[in-house]
């Protein structure tokens, strides 16, 4: 997977629906890595057609508000036919309230191998143990980065994994793969990594994440309605409370009948 390790956006994962109209949307789960609230952002998608021709989309976004250290979703609709996303690339950010932005380089942009994932389940497991449920990989040192046990890539001048902030020597002097054999349990976790991992959830696909927001929107706009409703029934309710009432002092006049006696 291509990617600028000095990005402050770190993009987790993509995945791509056609809607309604046959366009093809793709939805971009990323993260804040720094410490800053990010304000706008410039994405570059790189997508190929059916027929192999290649295209790019630069989309920008504003009034974000990306808190520090938060996960946030990017939806990009594009209007070419069925095409299939090659890359994802942030090539400018804003800040609040700081003036210097983060401009993206293309040659910054690169391939690194993918992370290796822990075929063995019961090593997998002592590994989430020991380190947390967040570990997925054994660290490796590569000639211009490292990969830390949660399963990013850092720059070499990193001394602390910039997604996890686990240190560099804590991740390399405890959880490689001799050290998480080698090491003892806590009390009552070795039964618990003997046990096979739990199943996790089937992954959502885009389509129906589309699906689920379009009920949620229609949801919605149905209690909205309600609402409204609601307050014009009250709105109609207190005008009538407020109009004047026939006077009830005002003594019955008395039936002849009944004064005949
Ligand atoms: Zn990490």
């Amino acid at each position: 997977m291509r990617q600028d390790l000095t990005c402050p956006v770190e993009l987790r994962s993509w995945e791509r629906a056609r809607d309604d109209r046959g366009r093809v949307r793709v939805y971009l789960k990323v993260f804040n890595l720094s410490t800053r609230e990010i304000r706008e952002a410039d994405v570059v998608l790189t997508w190929r057609g059916e027929q192999g021709e290649r295209g790019e989309k630069k989309v920008s976004f504003e009034n974000l508000n990306w808190a520090a250290r938060s996960r946030q979703r990017l939806t990009v609709t594009l209007t070419a036919g069925d095409v299939q996303v090659r890359a994802v690339r942030f090539v400018r950010l804003a800040f609040a309230g700081y003036e210097k932005e983060w401009i993206g380089r293309r040659e910054r942009f690169v391939s690194y191998p993918g992370t290796p994932g822990i075929r063995d389940a019961r090593l997998a497991r002592r590994l989430s143990v020991l380190a947390g449920p967040d570990a997925v990989c054994f660290p490796r040192r590569d000639s211009d980065s490292w990969l830390c046990v949660c399963g990013r890539r850092n720059l070499n001048d990193r001394p602390r994994c910039v997604r996890c902030r686990r240190r560099r020597e804590t991740v390399f002097a405890r959880y490689q793969k001799e050290k998480v054999l080698e090491a003892r349990l806590p009390h009552g976790a070795e039964d618990a990594a003997r046990r096979p991992l739990t199943q996790f959830r089937q992954p959502v696909s885009a389509r129906e994440k589309y699906l689920r927001q379009k009920k949620l929107l229609w949801r919605r706009t149905a209690m909205l309605l309600i609402l409204l409703c609601l307050l014009l029934f009250a709105l109609w309710c207190a005008n009538r409370a407020a109009a004047p009432r026939p006077n009830t002092d005002v003594i019955p006049p008395v039936r002849a009948a009944q004064t005949a006696d």
